[in-house]
């Protein structure tokens, strides 16, 4: 038996750290929504009982690093799976980007396995697995709109935002998430508004959603590597309604209501950076079945 799933890329419309916790995690404050971008996950029975990550991304490690290798490890320690799986992961989210590529794969192959070994786990129980991947792990199961707290496990769904196109531009550079949260420096910060982002989405308003926009970890990897910073200013230029950096970055995103301005920003982006990808919000979740 097959089973193809996809991995939809998250962006964070606000990200906030609030503290360092006394077992080293930051806490956090971020809301985050999927969009349209995906990875492929291809789930194939093996009857040798091991787990084989096939992804001809070379960014992509093949082995127990990789998080959907993690995910497959998991499952079948905690439910004594003696089958074994091919895990093909066809890559279109950049790596390494900020746009939680690895946890939705590792999500994405939690909720596929949970349906190929007949595990019958809940949404939440698969989230609460996925916590012990990774942080962003739990969120990608649900998917959809949430606000995340604690190391970004504790997960409240929200509705769908307002729908907007949403241009993404990535720099030819890898930002490693843990090396900015290093650099983090707590005093001064200026800390998004969580509360009137939630508002807004939840009124569906629009220009609130853009005015509330904000990423704490802007001070640092802008700082780091200045080419963030330039696509910013290049994409609000060209004229996109509201523009931040995704997670850790290096990847920024501009929300455009109009096709017109989508175009424009879009074509505009395409001159400095390779990777540039115009997609639609998802807005809801993919239901578990
Ligand atoms: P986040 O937004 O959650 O911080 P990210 O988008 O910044 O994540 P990923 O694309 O998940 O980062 O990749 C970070 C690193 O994780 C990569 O450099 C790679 O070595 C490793 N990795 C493990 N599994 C995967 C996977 N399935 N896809 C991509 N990278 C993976």
């Amino acid at each position: 038996m097959k089973i193809m799933i996809k991995a939809p890329a998250k962006i964070n419309l606000t990200l906030d750290v609030l503290h360092k916790r006394p077992d080293g995690y930051h806490e956090v404050e971020m809301i985050m929504t999927t969009v349209d971008l995906a990875d492929r996950i291809e789930l194939e029975e093996l009857r040798k009982d091991e787990i084989r990550v096939v992804s001809h991304n070379r960014f992509v490690p093949d082995d127990s690093r990789n998080l959907a290798y993690q995910a497959a490890k998991l499952l079948k320690e905690r439910y004594g799976i003696r089958s074994g799986v091919e895990i093909g992961i066809q890559k279109v989210i950049p790596v390494a980007a900020g746009l939680a590529g690895g946890s939705s794969d590792a999500a994405a192959t939690l909720k596929g396995l949970n349906k190929l070994w007949q595990l019958g786990l809940s949404v939440d129980e698969l989230a609460e697995l996925g916590s012990e991947i990774g942080s962003d792990v739990s969120f990608c199961v649900y998917g959809g709109t949430a606000l995340a707290k604690g190391r970004g496990e504790k997960i409240k769904l929200l509705p769908p935002p307002p729908n907007c196109w949403v241009v993404l531009a990535k720099p030819t550079i890898g930002v490693s998430t843990a090396e900015v949260y290093k650099n983090l420096k707590l005093d001064g910060l200026k800390h998004p508004n969580t509360e009137k982002m939630v508002e807004a989405i939840e009124t569906g308003d629009y220009q609130q959603m853009c005015r509330n926009l904000g990423n704490v970890l802007e001070s640092v990897t802008l700082k780091m590597y200045p080419e963030v910073a330039q696509i910013k200013e290049q994409m609000e230029r060209f004229g996109a309604d509201a523009v931040l950096m995704s997670g850790s970055g290096p990847t920024v995103f501009g929300l455009i209501q109009y096709d017109s301005r989508m175009h424009r920003v879009y074509n505009g982006l395409k001159g400095f950076c390779d990777q540039v990808y115009a997609v639609r919000l998802l807005g809801d979740g993919i239901p578990v079945e």
